[in-house]
């Protein structure tokens, strides 16, 4: 298992690449959205951004906006956000992502379109958009959102006639699908790429591990039966601690106590190595 953040589209993105690599993340998930992130802004930044990712060894996974339209009725409003999606594609695999999350359509209420129109048109633009995701070599991954957006056997069908995969919002599972979280794992368990993960509770979901009555035991457990891959921390908070006590939250039910303490020592030595070794070259 492999654990991860996600920048803050608001803030600055180098800044943040390198606040998450103190804080020990090994990999960053980049929301390549307005206004501090866009494409335009990344390439301009892209060497200190490429740089900053490296002095971590951090991995790289790539996200769009959320309120991207898949289902507009207006084609040629849709075609130019599947341009915007076209460059933000490019920018993830210029930087070496190989994983691209898409969220459903959220936008329009059903009173501009029929559900079934609205599933028809999202499933369009997802193969019209999956195929500028595998000319990039980048994988695409459809989010768990909530059942307004897309059903189960909406995902389902989707999964059925694209190569698309799951990125399981673990937290949006808890907070807004009936089957909860356990049902969802074991719904998609074959087609997880990558999850998604923060606390939520009646209608409010990016909360700390802790803050919210998803139940981490079951969760892990039952993730654990069919998943060792990425998983993202998507806190949404100011204090950083909050970050950072809810990736020892993680790592804890995932390792056990004791396994934590010792992968923690592994960090250390690292860094005591390193020590060493500058010493023995200023010894030279
Ligand atoms: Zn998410």
């Amino acid at each position: 298992m492999i654990v991860g953040a996600m920048n803050n589209p608001h803030k600055n993105l180098v800044e943040q690449i390198y606040f998450l690599g103190e804080l020990n993340f090994e990999f960053f998930e980049l929301t390549i959205e307005y206004p501090a992130a866009t494409p335009k802004k990344i390439i301009e930044n892209k060497k200190r951004i490429a740089d900053a990712l490296e002095s971590y060894n951090l991995g790289l996974l790539a996200h769009l906006p959320w309120y991207f339209n898949l289902a507009h009725p207006y084609e040629r409003i849709q075609q130019a956000t599947n341009k915007e999606i076209e460059a933000a594609a490019h920018i993830a695999t210029t930087l070496g992502a190989k994983i691209l999350t898409i969220h459903p359509d959220l936008t329009l209420p059903q009173s501009c379109q029929a559900r079934k129109k609205r599933f028809e048109r999202t499933l369009s633009t997802l193969k019209s958009i999956e195929k500028i995701t595998k000319n990039f070599g980048l994988k695409l991954c459809l989010e768990t959102v909530d059942e307004e957006a897309l059903e189960i056997k909406e995902y389902k069908e989707i999964l059925e006639q694209t190569d698309i995969k799951i990125t399981l919002d673990a937290g949006h599972a808890h907070t807004y699908f009936s089957a909860g979280v356990v049902g969802l794992i074991e719904e998609f368990k074959k087609d997880i790429a990558h999850v998604h993960l923060h606390d939520g509770k009646k209608q409010i979901d990016h909360l700390p591990l802790g803050v919210g009555t998803l139940d981490m035991k079951k969760f892990v457990e039952k993730l654990k039966e069919v998943y060792n891959q990425t998983i993202t921390l998507e806190v949404h908070c100011s204090d950083p601690h909050y970050l950072a006590y809810s990736k020892d939250i993680l790592e804890i039910y995932w390792y056990g106590k004791e396994q934590f303490e010792e992968n923690k020592k592994y960090i250390y030595l690292i860094e005591e190595e390193e020590e060493e070794e500058e010493g023995r070259n200023t010894e030279k």
